[in-house]
C-alpha cells in the first residue's frame, strides 16, 4: 500500500505543527511520499510565506535589493526550526536562497521559495531525502503542466522508503522554475500520486473534509463523507475550495482515491473522493444531493429570435463573435427560440459587454436582448438526482416558497447537476432554501 500525503499551508504553519505533521507521516509505513505547501497563516491577520515571497518580488524589482519582506520569511523559517529543535542550518540555506532570488530574478522562482525551504526542512525533520520539484516537475512551452513529469518523478522516487517532495512549482525545458495557480500544492500532490500509482492521495488540510454547503451560509452544514470525481469537480469549481479544482485530473487518470483529512482532527473521517465508476459501484443509492455550492457576479446574455432553432449557423455566429473578443462562457442554457449566455462579469468590464452585445446584434440580428446584470449561480450537484423523480419541482418548489425569482436554469445532460441563476442579492436566501430542501429531511 502506498499513500502520497500532501499537506496544506496551515499544516505547515509553524513547528508544532511541522511536529503534528511529522507524527501523521510516521504514524502509517504506508504514507511514503509526503507533498508541502509553503508555511500559511498562523492566526487570522497573519501573512502566508507565498505572499511574502511575492512582495519580495515586487521588492526585488522596485530596488534591485532583497528587503523587508524577505526579512520576514528568513524570520519565520528561522522560527519553524528552533521550535522543532532542528540541526539544520537554515541561515545558511536562507543566504543562498537569497542570491538564487536575486540571480534569478523570476517572480515564480522567488515565489517557489516558500514550499522549497519548506520541503527541506521536514524533509531534516522526517530524516528522508528531500526532492526539488525543479528536476522532476515539468511544465511545456505554454505554461501547461507535462505529463513527461510522471516517469521523472517515479524515477527519482524509486527505491526510497521516504522522501519529501516540494509542492506548487516545476522548470519549463529551459530549466526556468515556474508554478502552478495559487493553491497549487494539491495538483503537485496529485502528480506525485499518479506517478507512483499510489493506492491513496491524501489531502491533509484543515478542515474535516467536504460539507454539504458553505459554512458561512448553513450553520453547520452536514459533512460529505464520500464523493465521486465529477460531483468534486462540479462542487469545487463552483467554489467550494478544500482542493484545488484541477488537481482531480492527474488522480483520475490513474483511478485513485483521494481522502481529505484534517491535520488538527486527524482521528475525523475525512471526506473520500472517489473516481465515479467506484463511486457509483459501491453506493447503493447515493443519496439525491450531494452538495450545494455557488458563485455570484456573472453577467447573463439573453437572446430571442424566432425560428432560432432553424436557422443553420446561429450558434457559430455567436461563438464568432466571443472568440473575437476572447471571452469564454460558463453555460449555455437553449430553448427553440432562446438562448443565454452566462458570463464571468469580470470580463465584461470597461465597455465589453456593450460592444459584445452590439456585435452579437450586427452579426445574428435577434428579436430581443435582454442583459441580467449581478447573477448567482447556484449548483445542486449529486448522481442521485439522476434517478429520483421530482428532483426539479422540489428544488424549484424550496426555491418559489424562499419568493426568489430564478433568472437561468440549466441541467447538464449527465444529470449530474442543475445550475440556478439567480439574483446576487438573493444568493444566500437561495442556498439555505435548497439545503434545507435536501437536507433536513
Ligand atoms: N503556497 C502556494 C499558495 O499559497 C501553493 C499552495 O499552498 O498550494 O498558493
Amino acid at each position: 500500500m502506498i499513500k502520497v500525503c500532501k499537506f496544506g499551508g496551515t499544516s505547515m504553519a509553524d513547528g508544532i505543527n511541522m511536529r503534528r505533521v511529522a507524527d501523521i507521516v510516521l504514524g502509517d509505513p504506508a504514507r511514503r511520499f509526503v507533498v508541502v505547501s509553503a508555511p500559511g497563516k498562523r492566526f487570522g491577520g497573519d501573512t502566508k510565506i507565498t505572499d511574502l515571497l511575492y512582495e519580495a518580488h515586487r521588492e526585488l524589482v522596485g530596488t534591485g535589493t532583497l528587503g523587508k519582506a524577505y526579512k520576514k520569511v528568513c524570520s519565520r523559517f528561522c522560527s519553524i526550526v528552533d521550535e522543532l529543535h532542528l540541526s539544520f542550518e537554515i541561515e545558511k540555506v536562507l543566504e543562498e536562497t537569497a542570491a538564487e532570488i536575486v540571480r534569478e530574478n523570476s517572480e515564480p522562482f522567488t515565489a517557489s521559495r516558500g514550499e522549497y525551504l519548506a520541503a527541506r526542512v521536514m524533509a531534516a525533520l522526517l530524516n528522508v531525502p528531500f526532492v526539488d520539484a525543479r528536476d522532476v516537475v515539468k511544465f511545456d512551452g505554454g505554461g501547461r503542466f507535462d505529463p513527461a513529469s510522471y516517469a521523472l518523478v517515479r524515477d527519482a522516487l524509486k527505491g526510497k522508503k521516504r522522501a519529501v517532495v516540494a509542492g506548487f512549482y516545476g522548470s519549463d525545458a529551459a530549466g526556468r522554475v515556474r508554478t502552478f495557480s495559487r493553491g497549487g500544492s494539491d495538483i503537485s500532490g496529485s502528480v506525485v500520486a499518479r506517478a507512483v500509482s499510489a493506492d491513496v492521495y491524501e489531502n491533509w488540510t484543515d478542515v474535516s473534509g467536504f460539507l454539504a454547503c458553505d459554512p458561512r451560509i448553513v450553520q453547520s452544514p452536514a459533512a460529505i463523507r464520500e464523493l465521486s470525481y465529477k460531483e468534486l469537480r462540479e462542487l469545487s469549481y463552483m467554489g467550494a475550495n478544500v482542493l484545488h479544482s484541477e488537481s482531480i485530473f492527474p488522480v483520475r487518470e490513474a483511478d485513485i482515491t483521494i481522502h481529505i483529512k484534517n491535520t488538527f482532527r486527524p482521528e475525523d473521517e475525512g471526506t473520500l473522493i472517489f473516481p465515479t465508476e467506484k463511486y457509483l459501484a459501491r453506493t447503493e443509492r447515493p443519496r439525491t444531493v450531494t452538495g450545494v455550492a455557488g458563485k455570484k457576479n456573472f453577467t447573463v446574455i439573453h437572446i430571442e429570435k424566432s425560428l432560432m432553432n432553424a436557422e443553420i449557423g446561429f450558434t457559430y455566429k455567436i461563438m464568432e463573435v466571443l472568440l473575437r473578443h476572447k471571452i469564454s462562457f460558463e453555460h449555455l442554457p437553449s430553448g427553440i427560440d432562446t438562448m443565454s449566455l452566462v458570463i464571468d462579469s469580470e470580463q465584461l468590464a470597461g465597455g465589453m459587454l456593450e460592444l459584445l452585445c452590439d456585435d452579437i446584434a450586427k452579426a445574428v440580428s435577434p428579436d430581443m436582448m435582454h442583459i441580467f446584470k449581478d447573477v448567482a449561480l447556484i449548483a445542486v450537484v449529486g448522481h442521485g438526482m439522476a434517478k429520483s423523480v421530482g428532483t426539479s419541482a422540489r428544488l424549484f418548489s424550496a426555491i418559489a416558497k424562499a419568493g426568489v425569482n430564478v433568472r437561468m436554469i440549466d441541467q447538464g445532460s449527465s444529470e449530474l447537476n442543475i445550475i440556478v441563476g439567480v439574483d446576487n442579492c438573493n444568493y444566500e436566501r437561495t442556498v439555505r432554501a435548497v439545503y434545507e430542501e435536501f437536507f433536513r429531511e
